[in-house]
């Protein structure tokens, strides 16, 4: 795989992730992706993506769920 803007090699690695929605805030420190050595620019794969708004939905559907018994 090659950097889109650079084109160096990209190397796996980590790489911090915020996901901010309306009354939510994850705060992930190591998330899989591949980074640029050159531009430092950073990829998160198709799975990681969707592991994280699938962690985002569960919050929110528990957040509702504890809404609504509250
Ligand atoms: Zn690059």
């Amino acid at each position: 795989m090659k950097c889109m803007y650079c084109q160096a090699k990209m190397e796996q690695g980590t790489v911090p992730f915020h996901i901010d929605r309306k009354g939510i805030h994850v705060s992930l420190d190591e998330v899989p992706a591949w980074i640029c050595p050159q531009c430092e620019e950073s990829y998160f794969e198709e799975q990681a993506v969707d592991s994280m708004q699938a962690l985002v939905t569960v919050v929110e559907e528990q957040i509702h769920k504890f809404a609504k018994t509250a």
